[in-house]
């Protein structure tokens, strides 16, 4: 977990110049370069319902309001509310004496006990589908300005396409022997959305502008007088969950549709390929594409914590894991030019250092350690076991007080290898990569 929780102390310098923890960089296997949030293009693949994981297209989800049509959140606590069935009597209407049995749902909440029968929504005989949804009452005044700006953008495109298309007509002129260009240029102008417009599309009916308030009612003697009922009042948060109605009394809150949400690609910005790509599938949770560093990138962690006394060298320990299926080379080197985070000489391992590949199998077989297997000098590798290794640096600091921080630089063989499928022909590329490390290995005392 403390990939997850202590991400400030080992952070990696992305191509961008930010510097990142590994949990949240990206490794391009085109570019070969770590990227993060900020380098990437991010696209919505698809809207899906996180309750009932139907999948639906941009375009509907728009018309529904990016929320799900069948699924509800708790008004009062914001937990999914779940069905529940109850059986009523009704009058038989073969016999009107007897009573019979019949199925009715209402909705509850099973985190607060909230349901829709404290607002006094009735019970409906289906168990999905039966929910009105309230009217917003600034639904008019919404649609009309929708409508406004939809036809305010549908002028500016049309004369925008229209400038384009004088300031090319004397380049026409020139060129056009045969008149051709210009029978062309009709039909795509006729098939163009601008020549769907005429006159009377493209003008912009105007619209009452808005009205700024500038005088308030007086408040009631009564709100002076009156105690709070804070258990009838809502929060500010209930309130805001429901922008268009914004409750003020509890028994005007109303089942909320659950919001959808999206899966998401990412791209390269610099050579366009995806580094993340989900599965379409909103059930499933596996990835066609999946670049994200941890997987590729050897992952650095301090393993104690240190307390380091001024200009002194103290042997700290590091950890690092190789995330690939192939065995890993590493080396480390000073960082080049000007650094100004390190508060501390950094006395790197000057020899190679392999680091073992993943194995799966080897994990719940609980298999020996490796010590023998690689030649390791013993002054630098403390311990190795499976894809781990610890290992020591010597740290003095050139600080009398405060944090001691180092940066470095790490270069670790990288194959393109496509995990789970080990390429028979091909050959597989092996390329050095280099990523500047940034760790704060504890305070002096
Ligand atoms: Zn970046
Ligand atoms: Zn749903
Ligand atoms: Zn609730
Ligand atoms: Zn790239």
């Amino acid at each position: 977990m403390a990939t997850y929780r202590d991400i400030d102390k080992v952070k990696y310098l992305c191509d961008c110049g930010k510097k990142h923890p590994i949990c949240w960089l990206y490794l391009c296997r085109h570019c070969f370069k770590l990227r993060c949030g900020d380098c990437l293009l991010h696209e919505v693949d698809s809207h899906f319902c996180p309750c009932c994981l139907e999948n639906l297209p941009s375009t509907e989800a728009k018309l529904r309001k990016n929320r799900c049509g069948s699924c509800f959140d708790c008004p009062s606590c914001g937990h999914l509310l779940s069905t529940r069935a109850t059986n009523t009597f009704i009058v038989n209407p073969e016999d009107p004496t007897k009573n019979i049995p019949k199925k009715m749902y209402y909705l509850a909440c099973g985190f607060c006990r909230w349901t829709t029968r404290d607002i006094g929504i009735g019970d409906k005989p289906v168990a999905t589908g039966g929910w009105q949804d309230l009217e917003s009452p600034h639904l008019d005044r919404v649609t009309m300005l929708l409508e406004y700006y939809k036809k305010l953008s549908l002028k500016e495109n049309s004369e925008k396409e229209r400038e384009k298309f004088i300031k090319r007509r004397g380049h026409i002129y020139y060129t056009d022997k045969f008149s051709l260009a210009t029978v062309a240029l009709k039909r795509k102008a006729l098939n163009s959305p601008s020549a769907a417009l005429h006159d009377d599309d493209t003008t912009v009916l105007e619209i009452e502008p808005a009205e700024m308030v500038t005088e308030f009612p007086e408040l009631d003697d009564e709100i002076f007088s009156t105690p709070i009922q804070l258990n009838k009042i809502t929060t500010i948060d209930q309130r805001l969950s429901s922008p268009e109605f914004q409750p003020v009394q509890v028994n005007n809150m109303y089942p909320r549709h659950k919001h959808l949400q999206v899966r998401k690609s990412v791209r390269c910005k610099k050579c366009d390929h995806n580094l993340i790509k989900p599965d379409y599938n909103s059930a499933s949770t596996k990835f066609k594409i999946q670049s994200t560093a941890m997987y590729h990138v050897p992952e650095l962690r301090i393993s104690n914590y240190n307390v380091f006394s001024p200009k002194k060298e103290k042997k700290i320990t590091l950890t690092l894991s190789n995330p690939a299926i192939y065995n890993m080379d590493i080396e480390f080197s000073p960082v080049q030019g000007e650094d100004l985070f390190s508060t501390a000489k950094v006395d790197l391992p000057k020899k190679k250092i392999v680091l073992a590949r993943r194995d799966e199998d080897a994990l719940y077989e609980g298999s020996t350690s490796l010590e023998n297997a690689f030649d390791d000098d013993p002054a630098v590798i403390v311990s190795r076991k499976l894809n781990k290794i610890i290992f020591n640096i010597g740290v003095t600091p050139v600080i009398s007080g405060g944090e001691v921080r180092v940066a470095f630089v790490m270069r670790h063989s990288y194959k393109n290898v496509t995990l789970g499928l080990p390429s028979e022909k091909e050959e597989v590329q092996t390329v050095l990569l280099e990523h500047t490390i940034y760790a704060q290995l504890g305070q002096i005392q």
